[in-house]
């Protein structure tokens, strides 16, 4: 099962809801996704009441740093918490944009308010916990709108596009050999810790893999 299967399911919030009903949803489901609350508490809290006047008022959860559009399609994009729909960008800046969370290795969140813009150039997005991928195991891992394959060989974590040049292929369904994955539908071998393959013109991107505090992070 993979940690997106894990997340609690998104419920609509009653009259009566609490702060700690929202902190007691959004912390697993953060998680999942590698955030967590910010470590200035009075922040957090300042944050969380007015998302509660929000609903009181306007029926959800919505952003209270963000400008709704009156579309609903388009505003329950700014549901607290929106990460799953901003997964890059949050990465990047390492925090959501109210700051309410902040990506899991960040020492100390509070340093991190007023930051707004998106840094340009790599970005490490965390993918799995390091449990979550048993060694010589592989999974399809979604980075943004993207599918890398995530190996685990030898105790090390890899990463590589997804895509067997072959015919298309998952690569990341595919089994581990040793530090070769077999591409699931016609056992090409790709090398990977560096893409190769036998065969001309088919060696893979490989991306940078990096673990820290238990949490697989991929730059892409
Ligand atoms: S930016 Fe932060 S506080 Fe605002 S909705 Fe997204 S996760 Fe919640």
């Amino acid at each position: 099962m993979s940690a997106a299967d894990e997340r609690p399911v998104r419920r609509r919030f009653e009259d009566g809801t609490t702060i700690e009903d929202l902190r007691t949803y959004m912390a697993p489901f953060v998680a999942t996704l590698g955030f967590r609350f910010n470590d200035d508490e009075e922040f957090v809290e300042e944050v969380l009441e007015s998302e509660l006047e929000i609903l009181d008022r306007d029926g959800d959860v919505f952003c209270p740093c963000r400008v709704r559009t009156g579309d609903p399609k388009e505003d329950v994009k700014i549901v607290c918490p929106c990460i799953p729909f901003y997964l890059d960008q949050f990465s990047a800046m390492r925090k959501c944009w109210c700051g309410l969370f902040v990506r899991i290795d960040v020492e100390d969140g509070s340093k991190l308010h007023g930051v707004i813009e998106v840094p340009e150039g790599p970005v490490e997005v965390r993918v799995v916990a390091v449990e979550d991928l048993a060694d010589g195991q592989g999974r399809v891992v979604t980075v943004g709108k993207k599918k890398l394959a995530l190996f685990r060989a030898d105790g090390e974590f890899y990463c590589l596009a997804n895509v067997c040049k072959h015919w298309g292929a998952p690569l990341g369904e595919g089994y581990l050999d040793g530090y070769f994955a077999m591409c699931p539908w016609h056992g090409w071998r790709f090398d990977v810790r560096d893409g190769t393959t036998d065969h001309p013109d088919a060696d893979v991107r490989v991306y940078e893999v990096t673990v820290r505090h238990g949490e697989v992070f991929v730059t892409v």
